[in-house]
């Protein structure tokens, strides 16, 4: 375990170059070479909670809301499955009403008809609705803790309660889950030592699969104007965390894509090893905007395939053939199969 005198080092370097490099180093000897692709559906834009940061809050009433229906979402994932995805994210605000059996029941006909691992990133659930949904056939649930700081927390997302949201998280082990979290960096009032405190607690809670980001302004949010993280503050908090957590998976998301048009691929080569293109229908993306400057919102799911197949290729690197589950030893290579 890595102290907090180690992960300020890290973070503060003045040598970021080698800092990447050192990530790259530790990427390729504990998780290897190949990149994982999670195809991303993002099915509806429905949100209960009022977060200051995101453009899906609930007070953003110049979004048009959507919800598709499960058909839609099978179809969408059957369409990735065929385009080679092995493994698949479900996204959605919180609490967007679909009903248990039915998140169910889709859940086990893709599980059942295409076969590719599903992680799930649909907010807080009580300890039985997770169970339901992981005996149904999801395998991952993503739930980012967004910031270990008690004060940010209450000022950005002001109707949730940190301690319960570190409640699931434990749930979701409980549940069965590979789990995964994260936080968004460069949040307004957000300090290095509080970015350091963030990669502690990830050390901590042994997670499976780091979903971090940099904070993007979005102008329909209260936090509009208030600046967004650098390429660079991205790239050093990217690096320590790969240091830190060694055999974690951890994505180039797309708010990387968004903030430079170089950072996932760079992203890539400072210790990132999966990239989560972005399979939803085209006519919903551009309703799905947590932020500004999203790339590909117009494309349709297989270039926005090819595209980051090319870029992995670019960088010498090759797409992964398996679904890309933990590589805790608890879970096995293959990953879990059911409980
Ligand atoms: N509603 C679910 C939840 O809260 O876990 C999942 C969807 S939520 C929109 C996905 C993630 O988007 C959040 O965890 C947050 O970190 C990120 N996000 C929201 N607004 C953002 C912004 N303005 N800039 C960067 N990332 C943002």
């Amino acid at each position: 375990m890595m102290d907090k005198a180690g992960v300020m080092a890290l973070l503060t370097t003045d040598d970021p170059e080698a800092l990447y490099t050192r990530a790259d180093q530790v990427r390729r000897e504990s998780v290897g070479d190949k990149v994982h692709l999670r195809g991303l559906i993002e099915f509806s834009n429905v949100c209960g909670r009022d977060c200051l940061y995101c453009g899906l809050r609930r007070s953003n009433r110049a979004v048009a809301r959507y919800r598709m229906g499960t058909q839609e979402i099978f179809s969408a994932a059957a369409y990735a499955a065929g385009l080679g995805f092995k493994s698949l994210v479900l996204q959605s605000g919180e609490n967007c009403q679909y009903p248990a059996d039915e998140m169910c029941a889709l859940l086990r006909r893709i599980k059942r008809e295409l076969g590719t691992a599903v992680t799930l990133s649909i907010g807080e659930k009580t300890l039985d609705e997770y169970v339901a949904l992981r005996r149904s056939g999801a395998d991952r649930y993503l739930l980012r803790f967004e910031t270990s700081s008690s004060a940010l927390f209450q000022r950005f997302k002001p109707d949730s309660s940190q301690q319960q949201r570190m409640q699931c998280l434990d749930w979701l082990r409980q549940a069965g889950f590979q789990v995964g979290s994260g936080i968004m960096v460069g949040l307004p009032g957000q300090t290095i030592e509080m970015i350091a405190d963030d990669i502690l607690l990830m050390q901590e809670l042994d997670l499976d699969m780091i979903g971090f980001g940099p904070f993007i302004a979005n102008a329909q949010t209260p936090l509009s104007g208030l600046g967004e993280a650098s390429l660079d503050l991205t790239l050093r908090t990217l690096a320590t965390i790969r240091i830190v957590m060694k055999d974690v998976h951890i994505p180039a998301t797309t708010a990387m894509g968004a903030i430079d048009p170089q950072c996932r691929q760079r992203a890539l080569n400072a210790g990132a090893n999966v990239l989560m293109p972005n399979v939803t229908p085209t006519q919903y993306r551009e309703m799905y905007q947590l932020y500004p400057g999203k790339p590909g919102l117009a494309q349709a799911p297989s270039d926005t395939y090819d595209t980051l197949v090319d870029l992995v290729r670019s960088i010498g690197r090759d797409v992964a053939d398996d679904a890309g589950h933990s590589l805790k030893s608890i879970f096995g290579s293959g990953g879990l199969t059911g409980i």
